[in-house]
Order: structure tokens, then sequence, then C-alpha cells
């Protein structure tokens, strides 16, 4: 074995060890209880705590941890030791069933959008046997889900596991009607992750990214990503030190961390990892987003994950590849040679159309965040209307079941690159469009929507749950259908005809698209608040209530509680830039405005015309008094989004009036800044941010 296959899951309480070390009547219990989704009894539960902490103690650790996912899109840990006292004085280390299965944690300050009053803070957590327990900083973490004291949902895994149920049934009913038994159909995702890394000296500078994630102001950099050199470009040699540190610390914890490459803008990078289950994906994402921060901190450098950190250059996204397979590793979205003969194929294609037709309202939903509006529809991410891009021979083959004709293919065309040295490539039929929201990339679906910081729990708990109730659709169409083969292809026929206002294989990025999207009925959400109140519609409510993802109490908790993180991340944004406003920036403009006026009398006095001082004094004045001017609006407004009591009228106002102002505050301040002499500037430019890493 090498260096990487020894480190790979060293730190993971993963199948080998547990193979190693569990009785295998335990083991083969604890695999049943998995496949079958059901709990762990408290005798079994008691074996596995006591090999999990001998593992976890011969590798250093003292505590354990409940390691869950609240609703603020982050982790949550609680660390408690594993000591117990003896009647002796001592102690021993202890670890029992109990508290591997249930945890505590006081849940008062974790939103909870109303569902909990702080009388019943009480939370729990449990255990998900289905992502493997790891090892961080020596504690031992327990993947858990989390709840309250009265059983609603407080966190982002369990709807998560409860939606990939719900697929997996759906799915299952499904393939039994083609003949298939499995066990199990897991829904898959291979997240790609996009970041910036900054100089850390620079980042301690500027208050709008230390508080915000995102710099507020900055004039635009003389160079941008105009030359397009960065993409796929060679990697800086401490960004490759950091990649390299970031893979190892990755493997350890078994996280198939596989491709790293500069992205678009100057300081941009993609990490994507091998796919696998979507709920040990939805965790490994929130390590590796944890490990790129406090990896970069070791190189002196700042990982930025905010969807917007620099106006004028791309944002970062998260492409969530998605798909579904058998227990077996059979991938059913994979259309074989002949698609139009894949009935089985056909049948999950249509379902998926339907379902991102039908919601296209959750969807736009699920990757709405303050953020994230500053890329959806700005030319850089997909628009924020849903769509979904086929590729030509899949979209010519639902054609022809619709015209009730006979599909006459298109034999894989190859692509020959040189006469004789390079082997023909089969040219890709399904394309890359890289403006489409949703597309299909030969054997999975590409959502391209998330943004950086987000949990991918979120879209995915949707794309399971509108895919699970297609499909228990048709499982009921097909179910004792005589010719199946004719039911299909009806069932497809019918279904594209009337989803297929949802196909758009063009440039999403065009105006035209979003002119020819209204005239077909697609909703175009531009904005979070615009976005956020769908979620709480009749339709959708019925669906999560009917496949038990979420209670209508919860869902509307939901909505609460994004509204409000929605109105916090913008009112905190307005303060900074309130705060960066009068202590850095006006004094600094006025300081140069200050000396220039001097350097007028001063010239004046001993006789010299004064020449571009004056001009530039009275620019810079004039600025100045249009910088204040916005300042006084933008905190007049701050004030009032502060006491609108209705949640949904707060955001809109927020993002109606208080981004508004915020954009008009900046466009003087970086008019201002381009214009004022380097060594008066309170702050790194854009410049020096984005082309700081040198070495
Ligand atoms: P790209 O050209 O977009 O980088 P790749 O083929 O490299 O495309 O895949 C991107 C991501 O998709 C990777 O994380 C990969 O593991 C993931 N992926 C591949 N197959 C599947 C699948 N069946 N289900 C989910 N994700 C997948
Ligand atoms: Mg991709």
């Amino acid at each position: 074995m090498n260096d990487v296959q020894k480190l790979f899951g060293s730190l993971v309480f993963n199948e080998t060890v547990m193979k190693d070390r569990l009785p295998t009547v335990t083991y083969k219990a604890y695999k049943q209880a998995i496949i079958e989704g059901k709990p762990l009894n408290l005798e079994i539960a008691n074996i596995i705590a006591n090999a999990m902490k001998d593992w976890a103690l011969e590798h250093g650790c003292t505590h354990f941890t409940h390691w869950f996912q609240p609703m603020t899109g982050i982790t949550a840990e609680k660390h408690e030791s594993f000591i117990s006292p003896t009647a002796e004085g001592r102690v021993i280390m202890d670890f029992s069933g109990k508290e591997l299965i249930q945890g505590e944690p006081d849940a008062s300050s974790f939103p909870s959008g109303g569902l909990r009053a702080t009388f019943e803070a009480r939370g729990y957590t449990a255990w998900d046997p289905t992502s493997y327990a790891f090892i961080k900083d020596n504690c031992l973490c327990i993947p858990t889900a989390f709840c309250s004291y009265t059983g609603e949902v407080l966190d982002k895994k369990t709807p998560l596991l409860r939606s990939m149920n719900a697929v997996s049934k759906a799915a299952c009913n499904i393939l039994k009607i083609f003949g298939i038994n499995t066990v199990r159909v897991n829904s898959t995702v291979g997240p790609e992750q996009e970041y910036f890394l900054v100089d850390k000296k620079m980042w301690e500078k500027r208050k709008d990214l230390v508080y915000c994630g995102r710099t507020l102001f900055g004039a635009k950099s003389p160079r941008g990503q105009e030359l397009e050199d960065h993409y796929f470009g060679i990697i800086k040699q401490r960004v490759l030190a950091f990649m390299k540190d970031l893979d190892e610390e990755l493997w350890k914890l078994g996280v198939l961390a596989k491709t790293e490459h500069n992205e678009v803008a100057p300081a941009q990078h993609e990490l994507a990892p091998i796919f696998s289950s979507t709920n040990v994906a939805s965790d490994h994402n929130q390590l590796m987003m944890e490990f790129m921060k406090r990896v970069a901190l070791r190189h002196g450098l700042v990982c930025l994950l905010h969807e917007k950190p620099f106006d004028g250059v791309n944002g970062s996204g998260k492409h969530n590849n998605w798909s579904l397979a058998t227990e077996e590793g059979m991938n059913l979205l994979d259309p074989g040679k002949e698609p139009y003969k894949n009935l089985r194929f056909l049948t999950f294609l249509a379902a998926i159309l339907k379902a991102v037709d039908e919601y296209q309202d959750l969807l736009r939903v699920s990757v709405a965040s303050a953020g994230n509006d500053h890329r959806l529809g700005a030319n850089e991410a997909p628009p924020a209307i849903v769509s979904v891009f086929l590729g030509t021979e899949l979209t010519a083959v639902l054609e022809a079941i619709a015209a009730d004709k006979v599909y006459t293919g298109n034999p894989a065309e190859f692509m020959k690159i040189s006469d004789d040295t390079i082997p023909a490539l089969v040219k890709d039929n399904t394309d890359r469009n890289r403006t489409s929201p949703f597309a299909f990339t030969g054997n999975k679906f590409e959502f391209r929507m998330l943004g950086s910081m987000f949990s991918i729990a979120g879209p995915n708990i949707v794309l399971n749950t509108i895919v699970a109730e297609e499909l228990e659709e048709f499982a009921a169409k097909l179910a004792d259908a005589p010719d199946l083969e004719a039911a299909v292809y009806d069932l497809v026929k019918e279904t594209y005809l009337a989803h297929k206002r949802i196909v758009f294989n063009g440039n999403g990025y065009t105006d035209e698209w979003v002119a020819e999207a209204a005239k077909r009925g697609l909703l175009n959400l531009k904005s979070t608040p615009e976005a956020l109140p769908y979620l709480g519609s009749e339709k959708n409510v019925a669906l999560f209530a009917k496949h038990h993802i979420f209670t209508e109490a919860e869902v509307k908790s939901r909505v609460e509680i994004l509204l409000e993180n929605y109105s916090t991340t913008i009112s905190v944004e307005a303060a900074t830039a309130l705060d960066m406003f009068h202590k850095d920036i006006l004094p600094a403009v006025a300081a140069y405005t200050e000396d220039l006026t001097k350097a007028v009398l001063d010239k004046k006095a001993a006789g010299i015309s004064a020449g571009f001082e004056a001009e530039l004094a009275s620019k810079l004045s004039t600025l100045s008094a249009e910088m204040y001017a916005a300042s006084v609006k933008l905190d007049a407004d701050l004030k009032e989004a502060a006491g609108i009591e209705c949640s949904k009228k707060q955001a809109t106002f927020y993002h109606d009036a208080v981004v508004a102002d915020m954009e008009a505050l900046r466009s003087a301040v970086d008019a201002a800044e381009a214009l004022t002499g380097g060594k008066y500037l309170p702050y790194p430019t854009y410049g020096e941010l984005l082309f700081g890493v040198n070495e």
C-alpha cells in the first residue's frame, strides 16, 4: 500500500474498521438496520459504542461529540469527555450505546422558526449510522440528526434522510415493474465546490471580508478576469501547497477529494470529490468547507466561501451532480447505447422532467440566499429561471416519441482530432451547455444554481422528494399495464408533451431566453424575498407532508428561518458598510481632499496657478457629498427595516430599500476610491486582494 492508500480513511470508523473490530453478528445487525432504515437496539449499540471508543482512544481521542447540522447551514458540536468517575476517586474512559445513539444538546440558541418555546428548549440528537463516525481534533465525531423535544425536525440531515428513503421506495417500486428487484436505490451526489483564496494579512484589514465574507466596497481592479488566463491555469506554489495539505486532511477523513483546478476569476479555485450517497456527500461537503478554511490559515491564506466576494469578477457556486443508483451500483440515469429503446431510462427521465417543471418553484427556493442573489441571473451563473438542458439526442428521442415516430438514431458521432496518433473521441452528444441551471450530462443531472456557501442538503431534499412524487405516480400508472412497452411510450409521450416547456437547450444567459421563458409561463423569481414564500404554498406543503419529509408547521418554520436569515444577513452588511464608511472611508477621502485643498491654497499664495488639485478636490467633494447623502438614507432605511414586524414584508424592504441604498453608497465610494491617492486608502484594493498571492 502506498502512503495515500494508508492515509485514506485513517480517521474514519468505516467498514474495514468495523469488520475488524465488531463481532460478525453485530456487524451484520448494523448492516441490516441500515438497509432497512431501522433503529439499532441498545445491546448492539453498546457493543458498537465500546469498539468505537477503543478505536478512538487508540487514536488519541479524549472526547466525543454528536456532530449535527442545525438550520444555520453549518455544523455544530458539543464536546463531551469520555471520563467516568470510579469509587476510588479515579476515572475510566467510558462510552455507552445510549450516548452513541442519543444526545441532548441545549437547543435554545439554534434557529427554530417559532417551532419551539424556550421553556422546552431541549433538543435531541440521534446517531445516523449511514454516515461513518470520524476523528477531528482528538474528538470522536458522530454524525447525528437533530430534533426538538416534541419531535419537530430542527436540522438538515433528518429531512435529507427521509427524502432519500422516499425516493428509494418509489424507485424500487418502478424497478419492480421492470423486473428488477433491489433493496434500495440511493440518490448519489458529487458536489463541485468553488472558493477564493486571499492573503490573510490583507483580509484582516477589510471589515467587510471579516464580518460579511464579501467586499462591500472596492473600485474595479485594472485587471480582472478579462485575459481568461486563470481558468485551468498553472496553479501557484502557495496555492498548490494549500491544495496538497487539504487533500491529505480530507483523505484522512475518507473524503474522496479528486479534482483541483483554478477557476475563472483570479484567486478562484475549485475542488470536486468523487460522488457518493447523498447523505455522505452532504456530510463530506460540510467537512470540505470546514477544512478549506482551516487549512488556508496554515498557509497564511483565508478561504472565502461567499457566493460573491468581489464585484466585477465571477462569484462562486456549487454544482450538484445528482443521479440514482441501485444498491448494486447500477446508475439509473445511464441512457445506455440506445436511449430510445431503454424503457427504464425513459421512465426516470420523464419523471424528472415532470418533477422539475411542476416544482420549479421549490428548486428555486432551495438555492435562494442573500449571497446567491448576486449570482443567479447575473450572466455568470444560470438565470433565476429553472429549465432543463437535455442535449440534441435526448430531445430528438423525446420529440420522436411525442410524434409517434420511430427514432432513427444518431450513431455515436466521432470527433477526429488528428490523423493517427490520437484516437478518435466519441463526441459528447449531451453537449456541454454551461448556461443551463439543470443539465443532463451523460449519466446524471447537474443542478448548477447552488451557491458556494450552501449546505447541499436543502436542494437534495427537494430533488429527492419531487422525483419520488412523480415516480410514485408513474408506478401507479404502469403497475398493471398489460403491455408495458406501449404503456411506457404513452406515458413518456404524455409527460413530454405536458412538460416540454421546461426543456431549453439554448443559451440561458440571453435576454431572448428571459422573454421566451415568460411566454412559456416559467417562473422567474429574481430575488430571495420573492422566492421564499413559494416554499409554504399549499401544493408544496402537501408534497412534503405526503412523503413525510416535513409537517406543515415545519415547512412554515423554515420559511420564517430563511426570511429572517435573509434580513439578518442584509442588516449586518448594511451596518458594516456604514461602519466602514464613517470610520475608514470618509476620513480617508476627506484627508486627501484636504491635502489637495491645502496645495491649491499654497500654490495660489506662491503665485502658481493650481490645476489638477482644484479639479480633483472639487470632484472628491462632490462624491463625498453624494456618499454622505447615500449613507444618511441607508441609515434611515436600516432603522425602518428593523422595526418591520412581518418577516416577509421585512425581507422585501431589506431587498428593495436597504440593498438599493447600499448599492448607491458603494457606487459613490468606489468612484472616490478610484481617484484617491494610494497612501490614503484605508484597506487593500481589489487589485491587491485578487492578485496578492504571487508565489
Ligand atoms: P465535470 O466535467 O463537470 O467536471 P465530471 O464527470 O468530472 O464532470 O463530474 C463532476 C462530478 O460529478 C464529480 O464529482 C463526479 O464524481 C460526479 N458524478 C459522476 N457520476 C455521478 C453520478 N452517477 N451521480 C452523482 N454524481 C456523479
Ligand atoms: Mg461540472
